[in-house]
């Protein structure tokens, strides 16, 4: 992307209006605008992210088994009636009539419309197991969104939900998602501790929000040092081996992490000193267990084999995805600007000319452009006739993993300066070798 044609509106200045780090560079960097309270416009670098956190949500999620769909963002309060939610969910349900009078809403989730669609099309216990879930954009009518697209009003959701003829089914439904989750925050670099919630009106221990540490974090938390050392990328751990999924559950469970509202001194005691963690967190996601609630209320039955009727358990799993984008910030910045973790980053490398008044640079870098972008690599390449010390300052700022600078005096010794954004460690490096190394 040439820079000179995209949109990529950088303030000049901090803005004074956001109250959180992730909030202000999101500003200052162009990613978001607001609209309306909790209501954001994604510009294109901030687009670009949030296709990037989506998309490796959906490959662990495909990984993991669940299939993905696509439900409406407004919804029949009919369907919610059904299930009681409708008066039951207060405020932060933004109602809607439409033009013949019928009372509609802008879904706050999806647990309703999917047990509907079920139960019209789903017969026999052949089709369960199933989690079928899709990636899209909620309402919330919040009291007081905040922190920017932290805590929006509209805002981006994975919601899975799973179906399983029995609760034993429907925990190993609920291991698998715990593992899909593991790896799905670790590929974006960043650390989300797993953390009992506390139990719902259902009960039961099968409740887990995954937290990102971070200093502005709306509830504190403490967790055993051994979640930092824990690596569940690992490719042993497979889906189909339940007694391993049901191990790791053990070991999440066995291992100390709560959130204030759930947390024990009398365990904590028992951590050693050196292992103790704690902080305040952000929740980016939430798995929950909730049996037969929906599928009870809402009639929806499969034939079991013995030819009797069985009411599906149930279980929904939730990944903040427009909230993703301000926590990696919160977790991963400096005070030049943004850090991108690479698995996210909106480009690779931020393709730069020091001069771009001098036809021999620019000629250097047209090329250097085309060479990384027909092999693949996401370049922003920053073209304008503009000074050097701005786009560098601008580059900072937006973080991109890797800066490749090219300017009349390297390029008179034939060189151009790749710099690693995230150590600060610049090197003089041939054309070719550096196209080399970002290729690699
Ligand atoms: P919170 O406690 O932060 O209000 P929640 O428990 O109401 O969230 P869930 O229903 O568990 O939220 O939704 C799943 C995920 O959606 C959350 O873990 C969070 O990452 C994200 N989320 C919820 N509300 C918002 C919001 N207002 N803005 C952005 N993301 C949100
Ligand atoms: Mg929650």
């Amino acid at each position: 992307m040439r820079l000179s044609r995209c949109f990529l509106p950088v303030l000049k200045e901090s803005p004074s209006d956001a109250q959180i780090v992730s909030h202000k560079l999101m500003l200052q960097a162009g990613l978001v605008r607001q609209t309306a309270a909790g209501i954001y416009a994604w510009l294109p670098i901030g687009w670009r992210v949030l296709q990037k956190i989506a998309q490796i949500v959906r490959e662990e999620q495909d990984r993991a088994g669940a299939v993905e769909m696509l439900m409406p963002t407004i919804q029949s309060a009919d369907l919610w009636r059904q299930s009681g939610r409708y008066d039951a969910y207060g405020p932060e349900m933004l109602r809607i009539k439409d033009r013949h009078d019928r009372d509609m809403l802008y879904g706050p989730t999806n647990e309703e419309m999917l047990t509907a669609i079920f139960r019209d099309d789903v017969k026999s216990y052949r089709d369960l197991p199933r989690t079928l879930y899709h990636i899209q954009w909620k309402f919330r009518d919040e009291v007081r969104p905040r922190f920017g697209v932290m805590r929006g009003r509209e805002f981006l959701m994975k919601d899975a939900y799973s179906f399983d003829l029995d609760e034993a089914g429907a925990r190993l439904s609920y291991y698998t998602q715990l593992l899909a989750y593991l790896r799905t925050f670790q590929r974006m670099g960043i650390r989300a501790v797993p953390m009992k919630a506390a139990s719902g009106p259902i009960g039961g221990d099968l409740s887990h929000e995954f937290i990102v540490l971070a200093p502005t974090g709306e509830s504190e938390v403490f967790y055993d040092a051994a979640f930092e050392e824990f690596d569940w990328a690992q490719a042993e751990l497979r889906y189909d081996d339940a007694n391993g999924l049901k191990a790791l559950f053990d070991k999440v469970s066995s291992t100390y992490s709560a959130t204030d509202e759930t947390h024990d001194q009398s365990r904590w005691a028992e951590v050693p000193a050196d292992r103790k963690r704690q902080g305040r967190g952000i929740e980016v996601g939430h798995i929950f267990y909730f049996g037969t609630k929906y599928s009870a209320s809402m009639g929806l039955k499969v034939s079991g084999q013995d030819g009797a009727m069985v009411t599906p358990e149930m279980g929904s799993y939730g990944i903040g995805v427009s909230r993703l984008v301000g926590a990696i910030i919160e977790a991963s910045h400096d005070d030049k600007g943004i850090v991108w973790p690479k698995a996210v980053a909106p480009w690779q490398v931020g393709l730069v000319t020091m001069r771009g008044d001098d036809p021999a640079s620019i000629a250097a870098a047209d090329d250097i452009y085309t060479k990384l972008t027909a092999a693949g690599v996401e370049v922003l390449y920053d073209d304008r006739d503009e000074r050097g010390g701005v786009k560098l300052g601008s580059m900072d700022l937006i973080g991109l993993p890797w800066q490749l600078i090219v300017g009349p005096r390297g390029l008179a010794n034939g060189v151009v300066e790749l710099k690693n954004r995230r150590t600060g460690e610049r090197s003089e490096l041939s054309i070719d070798s550096a196209i080399g190394r970002l290729t690699a």
